[in-house]
């Protein structure tokens, strides 16, 4: 088969269907791609070859006897270090979990298993998933494949980085603020964060459980519509999952491809644009919403005008819920443990100090900090329990956007790939890359990164976003399939073949 990288996960279970290569093949394949370009992306903290490859082994015994587990068995995938696997180290980007081995699987890891998709490896992130540039990972940054001097975007750059540098068809991400889409729209690949309690959050380490969601991170919107029906639905051991059905989301990631979209109303944000946006970035924005109404849609300016606010709501709220989270990092259960210099039997809280001090970065610190004193008595309500009703009023917003449109649009984030080390001592100008992308979590619905073109100044790639309300995921992958359709006619194929071929670059 001709080389397997640079197919999509599609073609790749298409292949694998009708006998034209095994998971081995492809496996191998991967690792090899892996071998040879990320000692320049270093997308991956962590790479499982032996257990990998034991899975494709499994996948073409369940293939030569008729019984695939899913449409995607055999396929394999990278998946974000913040996702408990188990027998394989989960450091979370943190020096705190060096050395852990969760004794189980996230249930997005076990339905990966299942469904018979071979685990390549873990993929690099901010520290717990805090921060827009992958920077903050105490391993070390991940490069952007498009210029390795730039970032992937954060905090999931790694999968993002992966998919993009053909290491992986396919990963797994999770979206406290953006984590998903942003990388997803500053590397050119496509990122979907699915509805609140869509996916399940079961050994899903928290940042912040009320906002966190895992999703797929992918090159085409039709792999990320299999990849999610693999990995989402109902999970009784996530309390927030939702009891009900999956809508058809390969179904309607076809019908988008294909179909026209008369009658379809397109809501463009009228505070996630203009000012704060690169101009290469929103011209491919508009460009694209002006594909999506020569295939039939309307359009409707709508206006939330609580999203001016939702950077600050997010980053009371956020932090609030870090800071409570992260105490279970207390050098007892899991991971690192330091003794402080010259103290003769230590106290457990000695301990404790020594080894969130060593254990933990800048950022994490920062947001403990900001977090404890959001919650603390004298300041409660004037900052965190404001910002809570700063948060309903913005699912307010997006009830009412979404009675004149059916879905919502917005450049996914407001400028391309920056300089690594340009935004990393700068945290209010690394916080505002999730200008665009913040709302939805706060309010728990869907979006969808696509990628929209390369921007004018610099030619790298950005991304539109697709909102939709919550539990309608099928939406984002209509309308983000029928973009992306629209844009590749538009582009002459995809944007990842004019990324620069890195194999070699290091050798
Ligand atoms: N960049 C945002 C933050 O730093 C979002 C992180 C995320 O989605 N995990 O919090």
């Amino acid at each position: 088969m001709s080389d397997p990288t640079r197919r999509t996960a599609a073609e790749l279970a298409d292949a694998l269907a009708s006998g034209e290569t095994s998971s081995v093949e492809l496996t191998r394949a991967h690792l090899d791609r892996i071998a040879a370009v990320d000692g320049d992306v270093h997308a991956f903290l962590q790479v499982d070859a032996e257990g990998a490859l034991a899975a494709a082994r499994a996948s073409d015994e369940r293939r030569a006897a008729g019984t695939p587990a899913s449409v995607l068995d055999g396929v394999p995938i990278a998946v974000k270090d913040v996702l408990a696997t188990e027998g394989l180290p989960t450091t979370c980007g943190s020096r705190i979990l060096e050395g852990w081995v969760p004794p189980y699987d996230a249930t997005v890891v076990a339905r990966l298993r299942q469904a018979g998709l071979p685990i390549l490896g873990k993929t690099n992130m901010d520290e717990f998933a805090m921060g827009s540039s992958t920077e903050h990972s105490a391993y070390g940054p991940t490069h952007n494949p498009w210029d390795l001097s730039r970032i992937p975007g954060g905090s999931g750059g790694g999968s993002a980085a992966a998919v993009a540098a053909f290491e992986a068809p396919l990963a797994i991400g999770t979206d406290t603020g953006g984590s998903i889409r942003q990388p997803g729209a500053v590397t050119g690949t496509v990122g979907v964060k699915p509805t609140y309690g869509g996916v399940s959050r079961y050994g899903l380490v928290s940042l912040a459980n009320s906002l966190d969601q895992a999703g797929p991170v992918t090159r085409t919107v039709l792999d990320a519509a299999l990849l999610h029906e693999v990995v989402g639905g109902h999970d009784p051991l996530d309390s927030t999952s939702i009891d009900q059905p999956l809508p058809a989301l390969v179904e309607a990631a076809r019908q988008g491809a294909s179909g026209d979209l008369s009658g379809v109303r397109l809501g463009v944000v009228k505070e996630l644009t203009g000012e704060g946006y690169q101009a290469g970035v929103q011209q491919r924005f508009d460009e694209a919403v002006q594909l999506l109404v020569g295939a039939g849609a309307e359009v409707v300016e709508v206006s939330c005008p609580t999203f001016v606010h939702a950077l600050a709501t997010y980053y009371l709220i956020l932090p609030a819920e870090a800071s409570s989270n992260l105490a279970r990092f207390d050098a007892m259960r899991y991971g690192l443990r330091v003794y402080p210099d010259g103290v003769d039997a230590p106290s457990a809280e000695e301990v404790m100090r020594a080894t969130r001090d060593v254990g933990f970065g800048d950022e994490v610190k920062r947001r403990i900090i900001l977090g404890t004193y959001a919650l603390s008595s004298g300041y409660y309500d004037a900052y965190y329990g404001q910002a809570q009703k700063v948060r309903t009023l913005v699912g307010r917003d997006f009830a009412t956007a979404f009675e004149k449109a059916d879905v919502l649009l917005s450049p996914t984030a407001p400028t391309t790939a920056f300089k690594i080390g340009e935004k990393v001592d700068d945290p209010l100008a690394m916080y505002l890359n999730d200008l665009a992308t913040i709302p939805a979590n706060l309010a728990g619905v869907p979006g969808i990164s696509v990628p929209s073109g390369l921007a004018d100044e610099d030619g790298l790639p950005t991304g539109l976003q697709v909102l939709a309300p919550a539990t309608a995921d099928d939406r984002v992958y209509r309308i983000g399939a029928a973009a992306e359709r629209l844009l590749l006619e538009k582009w002459g194929g995809p944007l990842l073949d004019r990324a620069p071929d890195l194999a070699g670059a290091s050798a």
